[in-house]
């Protein structure tokens, strides 16, 4: 048998290999010429954390198992966005959508959020493809970031979410072509022991698809994103009865989308938003602009006949809606008459009444389109007196204080501004309780998982689902990284967890941000940073000249000069003080300087800048 030592040092190694991988600290100080600082050995007590850390970050090992049915939440369950659900039988994975979530206000500098793969990243061999089931970044996104940790997997998407996926895939050049095959409704793939069959449902981007699985437990439904709309715009209403004949046929388990699951009622027609956006339409003798989201490619087919019929020309601003209309036109999802588009820099050769301005920035975004032009800071299209501004989307919640300062903007210039509050101008693209109640008594489901939301949402999803007399101990309000079984008879959360944690991108980097860079991001955001970089005699031990010191957000520096001299006195008395012995220790010295330095600027200032000592060695 092994020595406890042994075991120690060979965990230790392995977990080297992971430690590597995490983050650098941005503490990380430059030594350079002279006598390089030694590595210091690893003491015990490191040695265990270190071996620690590497078990929480292995996958727990869970055998194959044809008892159940596995499923395992990624993300989007306890959340808006990131949608990602692993299901599993024997040797086979079936993966449904890959999609990212936009970061909450303390990740400074975090573009996305993606789903933790690493459970699938040890199982590559057995997935047999990922279903997508629409094309919003909450369920596409994360693709070019996972594509090539799951082995290149078979995908499956409707025309539309293939397009839009390409498209993505193409703007990350360093990744391999992708293969997506089409699916449509009414198709069906084989991926293992599943059989996903595909039909169209509602929802405010064209070619949505919902998925009847066939397992060999029973049937699986997943509703995707939905609504029912009985009188949608340049689409087909679902089929009632297909899924109601799918219900005949018994339901194992359906999954349904809980994002509106706390909105009494049904959501509204785009009928019914069509003809209010024509009253604006009707009124209006200026300029019209139109701000939605860019992947609400139904408004936008709204406002495009709107604009034909009432002989406006139509100018769209905004990269994700000209790329997502051009995409959508190609596919015929949007019918856009020859000669309505204009370029917007031909503004001023039509009359204001013959122009429509579609555009992004309904949610008070800095750099999109609405905000430069509400600033004034738009190349072509400036605002007069009676134009009319259309905001055609909702608030997303954390957006309310952007888009009141938008909307300020807007009536300094004289403007009208209609939003969703004083009409329906705008309807959500989730199915409220109403339609909640509809789906669960078409499917009349055996088991219950409701999907797609904040836990609050999830939890009255479940709640609803009881109403609808789904027994209570047949419902499972689950998170992501839980493991949940599910067979003919039983349907519940095992004690086993896989990772789920955010996974951050920030620019090129995926993962490689971690708690401790964003804790560094969320200090220097709060008292900014205070950088002391100070030359050492190496033989001596003496201070060289004066410490420099760079301050970002904390101080001004000119102001501060009393402050700055205290300073430099400061870090010359500690580092001749910790140098006076034989063997220095730079790290020892520059743990000194962080701490007595962020205590005396507190004192002084009652603000606890980020402290980076930095020595350099002469
Ligand atoms: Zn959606
Ligand atoms: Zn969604």
């Amino acid at each position: 048998m092994k020595d406890l030592n042994e075991v120690i040092s060979e965990l230790s190694q392995s977990s080297n290999k992971i430690e590597r991988r995490r983050p650098r600290r941005t503490s990380r100080s430059i030594t350079s010429g002279g006598k390089r600082s030694r590595e210091r050995t690893l003491s015990p007590q490191e040695r265990l954390q270190r071996f620690e850390t590497a078990v929480q970050q292995q996958v727990v090992s869970l055998p194959a198992d044809t008892k159940h049915i596995r499923m395992i939440p990624l993300g989007g369950l306890g959340e808006v966005g990131r949608n990602m659900m692993a299901l599993e039988y024997g040797d086979d994975i079936m993966v449904i959508d890959a999609g990212l979530r936009f970061p909450e206000e303390d990740m400074p500098g975090i573009d996305f959020i993606i789903p933790n793969t690493k459970y699938l990243e040890e199982r590559v061999d057995r997935i047999r493809g990922i279903v997508f089931t629409h094309g919003h970044y909450d369920h596409i996104g994360a693709l070019p970031y996972v594509v090539e940790k799951l082995g290149y997997p078979p995908l499956y998407a409707s025309p539309l979410t293939r397009g839009i996926l390409l498209k993505r895939q193409e703007e990350f050049k360093t990744s391999k072509k992708v293969d997506i095959t089409d699916v449509r409704d009414g198709d069906s793939v084989k991926l293992g022991a599943f059989t996903v069959n595909f039909f169209h449902v509602n929802h405010n981007i064209p070619d949505d698809l919902a998925l009847y699985i066939e397992t060999p437990m029973g049937y699986i439904i997943h509703t995707s994103d939905f609504k029912f709309d009985p009188d949608p715009v340049n689409d087909k209403p679902a089929d009632l009865n297909y899924i109601k004949e799918l219900g005949d046929k018994g339901v194992l388990l359906l999954m349904s989308d809980s994002t509106d699951a706390e909105e009494e009622g049904t959501s509204i027609s785009e009928r019914t938003i069509l003809e209010n956006l024509e009253t604006i339409f009707k009124e209006s003798d200026k300029k019209i602009v139109a701000a939605t989201f860019g992947s609400l490619l139904n408004r936008v087919q709204q406002l495009i006949m709107l604009a034909e019929k009432y002989g406006r020309k139509v100018i769209v601003e905004g990269y994700t809606m000209t790329t997502n209309l051009e995409i959508a036109k190609e596919l015929g999802y949007v019918r856009l008459p020859k000669g309505l588009l204009v370029p917007a820099k031909d503004i001023s050769k039509y009359k204001p009444e013959e122009i429509l301005i579609i555009c992004t920035g309904a949610q008070g975004e800095r750099n999109a389109a609405l905000m430069r032009i509400a600033n004034k800071e738009h190349r072509f299209i400036r605002l007069d007196k009676g134009d009319s501004i259309i905001f055609s989307s909702s608030v997303i919640p954390g957006n309310e204080r952007s888009v009141q300062m938008l909307k300020d903007a807007l009536f300094r210039q004289n403007v009208k501004v209609y939003h969703y509050k004083m009409m329906d101008i705008h309807a959500g693209g989730h199915a409220k309780r109403a339609d909640l109640r509809k789906m669960i008594e078409l499917t009349r489901p055996k088991f219950f998982l409701p999907v797609h939301g904040q836990f609050s949402m999830l939890v009255n999803h479940s709640w609803l689902a009881q109403e609808m007399g789904v027994p209570e101990e047949n419902i499972v309000v689950a998170e992501n990284g839980q493991v949940l079984n599910l067979n003919k008879e039983e349907f519940f959360i095992t004690k086993e967890t896989v990772p789920a944690n955010y996974v951050m991108v920030d620019g090129l980097g995926v993962g490689d941000v971690g708690q401790i860079v964003l804790r560094d991001r969320q200090m220097m955001a709060q008292d900014g940073m205070f950088v002391v970089i100070t030359a050492v005699d190496s033989r001596s031990g003496k201070v060289r000249g004066n410490p420099d010191i760079i301050s970002r957000g904390f101080v001004y520096l000119r102001e501060s000069q009393e402050l700055l001299k205290d300073v430099r006195k400061m870090v010359r008395r500690i580092v001749e003080e910790s140098t006076s012995y034989e063997a220095v220790d730079w790290a020892y010295v520059k743990n000194n300087i962080r701490d007595d330095l962020g205590q005396f600027l507190f004192q002084k200032t009652k603000r606890r800048p980020m402290v980076l000592p930095v020595i350099i060695e002469v």
